[in-house]
């Protein structure tokens, strides 16, 4: 199995990391080119401000819509999900617009811009999920194709899923816990 990492800007070494842990292949995607044959693609965090204007510059975003259309497995973390929304209130992110999720980013405010709280994720099994938080977008509505597989305790959506596109506020690439990453591969697999 090979995954591509967009390795534009932000924290794409780590998700390398564990995916290779997980014993897949997993390359760096700077220009379009290296798109091909991959059986999937990570969107890592960042500032998706950045993230999206890389992506219209260097024409991976047609590319990627395109591959997505026909089914290539996409997994974004935080920055990497607000780059997958159709919805992003208050921001003027051109997104590649392939979940039908609405995303407000930077919605725990100044005081709670970083933080760990234990998540519970039933699709991971029972055991909580570190959920590392950095300067996180939270997801606000979603539409019916989307399964929402865990919300904090107010109600707002932190990980989703959409067909073989999955999405998480929080970084699963900085815990030492792969089971996200695990069930990213088993979408690619279509074992999920
Ligand atoms: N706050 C960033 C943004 O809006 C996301 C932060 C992250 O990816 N850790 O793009």
């Amino acid at each position: 199995m090979k995954i591509g990492v967009l390795a534009s800007q932000g924290a794409f070494i780590e998700h390398i990391n564990i995916l290779s842990q997980l014993g897949v292949k997993a390359l760096p995607v700077r220009l379009p080119h290296q798109l091909d044959g991959l059986d999937a693609l990570v969107i890592p965090g960042g500032e998706s401000t950045s993230i999206s204007l890389l992506l219209q510059d260097n024409n991976l975003a047609s590319e990627i819509q395109g591959l997505a259309q026909n089914g290539l497995p996409i997994m974004g973390t935080c920055a990497g999900m607000i780059v997958l929304a159709n919805g992003i209130s208050a921001s003027p992110i051109t997104s590649l617009g392939l979940m039908e999720i609405s995303v407000r980013r930077n919605a725990f405010g100044r005081q709670r811009e970083s933080f760990e709280t234990q998540l519970s994720i039933p699709v991971l099994g029972e055991n909580p999920f570190p959920g590392v938080f950095i300067r996180a977008p939270v997801i606000e509505d979603s539409n019916s194709n989307v399964e929402i597989l865990c919300r904090l305790s107010d109600g707002s959506g932190v990980a989703a899923r959409q067909r073989k596109l999955l999405a998480s506020s929080f970084h699963p690439e900085l815990t030492n816990d792969r089971r996200f990453h695990q069930y990213f591969l088993d979408i690619v697999a279509g074992k999920q």
